[in-house]
């Protein structure tokens, strides 16, 4: 293997590269950004399944220190009233920070990163290899390309011009930060199941608090749709949607002291295809759970070191690029298919909804450990050969 290109230098794309380095092959990113924004953005969640990847590329205790550690989630409803906790030991961080110890990393280690490279199309060659084309007219050959580049990935456009496309899941999220004077929320991120609409929060001990909301919409404002929406516009929804709920979240809400960046929620489960023979898609190029389980980040860790094993020990790219769908087809759709369920409760329409939804919760909480346990207890054992002989 002489050079492997990777799009995208976002999550999946440096920590891909960092594996690739790790298993002794070399690698190139392409990102389309003019240069590192690490912009604070939202922030996410790391579970046990992505944390362990982040030990393996030696980045745990780098990302712990900009993170914040919280052993699990606490569901109440509009009143307080406790449905239960969700035991998952959980660094939230903001995703600028997560991006940014990523970045350096590869820097660090001497991937070299190529701003301002906006792929617009990948052309497999006839004589082997395969070619990557950027906006900028410039262009780049190599032996795989790996697809690092979100869930609108142009790779995907390219390559698979027939693919699913990413679906509106009906919610739109919005998040920030505030300064508040009320309690600390200790050990958990508190989720609260408002009348009319989902908001989740942890409180610092410096009294920063992490906040986001989910609630529905009828129609798709489509991908770019509610960037132009400023913070009075925003503070108008989400006081309308929480007028009815306990009066300390608009106190959050009101306390904002960055601006509130709102998306429409899309999430992508089943492509036919991830692979051609060199070009493969990973991360949310493949797979892009909704943020509801919190697990696309982690996933995209996880897709990081499993490439790299593949094309570590089978020598023919493309059958190391399939042997990667196989051990990863399942589990990332399931995950994202969990993903699609926790959102669908978050905003149950009427009041017949939201009382159904208040009993069952209770009793999907109560497996609490055991239904979440295939996503947290993953494990990739980075010394251990793929297995050549079986599919996964
Ligand atoms: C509001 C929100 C909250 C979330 N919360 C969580 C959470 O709690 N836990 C969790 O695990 N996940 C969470 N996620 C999901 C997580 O952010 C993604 O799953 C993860 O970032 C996927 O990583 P990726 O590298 O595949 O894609 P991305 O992080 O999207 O990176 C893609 C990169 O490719 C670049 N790019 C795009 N197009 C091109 C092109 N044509 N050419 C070159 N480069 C290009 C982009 O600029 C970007 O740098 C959340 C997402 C959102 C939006």
């Amino acid at each position: 293997m002489r050079k492997v290109i990777i799009i995208g230098s976002g999550v999946a794309g440096p920590a891909t590269a960092l594996a690739l380095k790790k298993a002794g092959i070399a690698s190139e990113i392409y990102e389309a950004y003019p240069g590192p924004g690490d912009a604070v953005g939202a922030f996410m969640g790391i579970t046990p399944n992505g944390q362990d990847v982040l030990r393996t590329l030696g980045l745990y205790d780098t990302v712990l220190a900009d993170g914040y550690e919280t052993k699990g989630f606490h569901f109440t409803n509009s009143f307080g009233k406790s449905f239960g906790t969700v035991p998952a030991n959980t660094i939230t961080i903001k995703r600028g920070l997560l991006t940014k110890s990523l970045r350096e990393a590869a820097e660090a280690a001497g991937i070299p990163i190529r701003w301002g490279k906006r792929l617009k199309d990948v052309q497999i060659m006839p004589e082997g290899g395969i070619a990557a084309y950027f906006e900028d007219g410039s262009s780049t050959v190599g032996d795989v390309v790996l697809a690092c580049d979100g869930i609108h990935s142009a790779v995907r456009r390219s390559a698979f011009p027939n693919a699913e496309q990413p679906r509106f899941t009906g919610l739109v999220s919005c998040s920030s930060y505030s300064k508040v004077t009320l309690p600390v929320t200790k050990d958990h991120a508190e989720m609260v199941f408002g009348k009319n609409a989902f908001f989740s929060y942890i409180i610092k001990p410096t009294g920063e608090a992490f906040w986001f909301v989910n609630f529905d919409i009828k129609q798709d404002p489509g991908r770019d749709g509610l960037r132009d929406k400023n913070d009075a516009w925003w503070h108008a929804q989400l006081k309308e949607l929480f007028a009815d709920d306990q009066p300390f979240i608009s106190e959050i809400i009101e306390a904002s002291n960055q601006p509130i960046v709102g998306y429409p929620i899309y999430d992508l489960a089943t492509l036919q295809q991830w692979q051609n023979g060199p070009v493969c898609l990973l991360g949310d190029a493949a797979h892009a759970p909704s943020p509801s389980a919190g697990q696309g980040a982690s996933l995209a860790l996880e897709d990081a070191v499993v490439v790299a094993k593949c094309l570590r020990d089978i020598d023919d790219p493309s059958a190391a690029l399939q042997k990667f769908v196989s051990i990863r087809r399942e589990r990332a759709e399931r995950a994202v298919m969990q993903s699609r369920r926790n959102g669908s409760r978050k905003t149950p329409h009427g009041f017949l909804g939201r009382i159904i939804r208040d009993a069952l919760l209770p009793i999907f909480l109560k497996q609490g450990g055991d239904a979440t346990k295939w996503m947290y207890d993953y494990r990739i054992k980075w010394d251990e050969k793929v297995n050549t002989d079986a599919r996964d």
